[in-house]
Order: structure tokens, then C-alpha cells, then sequence
């Protein structure tokens, strides 16, 4: 599932493509994805130029100087294909820019879609209205945390992935920012010491920036028509990793909860 090191390596991705062109035609080739596609999508986004690319969480965000900005998301399994030649079944929606770029949103299992949202009320859109403050952002501050987890019983995990309390963590790089802080995932949030929390604000960056440094490399592969987006497993340190050693050498473990495993160290996370 694409978190947000693969968004953002999609945006940085998308820039040079789309950063300043007309979208010339707009295509869906289906009526939805996750949720319908604006019925009015193309006739906003024709003629129109695309001014920035950005990111909030794990939402691409394609803004236009006609006011309106286009919403990504990727659901499970979407990405975008740069001048795909011919396009295939799970190509959804087509955009075709006045220099003859072609971009494609694939998404074989259609939990993705895409929104029109006015850019200067961009703030309403639903999600980011309750949304805490970025990862990689100023936002995210020790004493933020701090704040946010006094007097919390939940497990820390379970906090860092609220995205009222910080945005676009998924579990893959909570599972490896807690084994980097040396913080158990069960611990309750509001019993973490002061250090462990700066650790833990150093670690979310750490692992998010490593990731999506490792996804720069992958940019060029995924401009190519059949790249895949980089998924950055060689990095991980614990997630994925039951069995395995951990570097302290003792055994990674993995607890299912919900749908969802966590993968930790017993030896290095007693935090
Ligand atoms: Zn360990």
C-alpha cells in the first residue's frame, strides 16, 4: 500500500511532467474508482495549467490556476504511469498536457480516487480539516507529542496512527520509527519519558526521509511506462521481519492486531 514516502515520491515524480503545462485532454475511462470521478473533471481540468504539486499526508495534491486542485489518492495499489504508450485495463484516468505527456492512473484494485477541491479552501476538504500536523513538517514537535499523549492509555502505536495527531503515518513506518526510538509499540503514550519523545520525533523523520530518499532513486525507474513505484522493503528494520534477528540479535516479533501486524524487537523496545 502506498504510504506517504511513495506519495511523495509520486509528487516529486509527477513535477517535472506536469509543473507548468496546460492539461490538453482529460479521460476516465470507467465512471469510478474508490468514489465516482468528478463529473465536471474534465471540463475543470482542460486548458487549464498546472501552477504546483504538493503533498498533504498521503493525498497528492495537483493545483491548477483555475482554483481548483486536483486530489490524489492512491488507495491500495494506484500509481501513476508517465507516457505509457499503450494503455492497459487499469488505467483509469488519462491526462494529456499540451506538450504531448501522457500520464495514467493505474489502479488495479480501485480503492484510489480522485477529487476537485477549490485551492483556496483546500483546508476544508474534509480530511485535512481534523488532520494533525506533518511528519516532515514544523509541526511535528516533541513538545507536540507531548501534549497529545499526556494522560493517554492507548499504546503509542495506535496514537501515531491517528491522523488527528500526526498525519500519513501508516504502519510500516510507525512499526520502524518505534523500533529506531526504542519505544514498545504497547506502550501507553502518555507513560513515555520525555527523551524517548524526542527520539521518537528524530526517528519518524529519519525513517520517512531514508525512505523517500531511497524512492528518489526509483523516480527514474518509475518514469519508465511499466516502473513500478519503489516500495522500500530492504530498508526495513523490523516490519516484515518476524524470525528474523533484529540488529541486537535477538528475535523480531510480529502481533497481529485488527487487520493490521506489528513488528518489534522485545530486547531493544522495552521503552
Ligand atoms: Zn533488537
Amino acid at each position: 500500500m502506498p504510504e506517504l514516502p511513495e506519495v511523495e515520491t509520486t509528487v516529486r515524480g509527477l513535477a517535472p511532467v506536469l509543473e507548468g503545462k496546460r492539461v490538453a485532454r482529460v479521460v476516465t475511462r470507467r465512471a469510478d474508482l474508490r468514489f465516482p470521478f468528478p463529473v465536471d473533471l474534465g471540463q475543470r481540468l482542460v486548458g487549464a495549467r498546472v501552477t504546483e504539486l504538493g503533498r498533504r499526508a498521503k493525498y497528492g495534491l495537483i493545483g491548477t490556476d483555475r482554483g481548483d486542485t486536483l486530489i490524489f489518492h492512491l488507495g491500495m495499489s494506484g500509481r501513476w504511469r508517465v507516457d505509457p504508450g499503450e494503455l492497459g485495463a487499469h488505467d483509469h484516468l488519462v491526462i494529456e498536457t499540451a506538450g504531448g505527456r501522457t500520464l495514467a492512473l493505474n489502479d488495479p484494485r480501485r480503492f484510489g480516487f480522485v477529487r476537485l477541491h477549490p485551492t483556496a479552501d483546500l483546508h476544508d476538504y474534509p480530511p485535512f480539516t481534523v488532520m494533525g500536523p506533518e511528519p516532515l513538517g514544523d509541526g511535528l514537535t516533541t513538545g507536540h507529542l507531548l501534549r497529545r499523549f499526556e494522560g493517554r492509555a492507548a499504546p503509542v502505536k495506535a496514537l501515531l496512527l491517528d491522523q488527528r495527531i500526526v498525519a500519513g503515518l501508516g504502519n510500516i513506518y510507525v512499526c520502524e520509527a518505534l523500533h529506531m526510538a526504542r519505544i514498545a509499540p504497547n506502550r501507553a503514550g502518555g507513560r513515555i519519558a520525555l527523551f524517548r519523545l524526542e527520539r521518537l520525533v528524530e526517528a519518524i523523520r529519519t525513517v520517512l526521509q531514508a525512505a523517500i530518499a531511497a524512492g528518489g532513486s526509483s523516480i527514474r525507474d518509475y518514469a519508465r511506462p511499466d516502473g513500478e513505484l519503489g516500495y522500500f522493503s530492504k530498508q526495513w528494520r523490523v516490519y516484515g521481519r518476524e524470525g528474523e534477528p533484529c540488529g541486537c540479535g535477538a528475535t523480531v516479533r510480529r502481533r497481529a492486531e485488527g487487520g493490521r501486524s506489528t513488528f518489534w524487537c522485545p530486547t531493544c523496545q522495552r521503552g
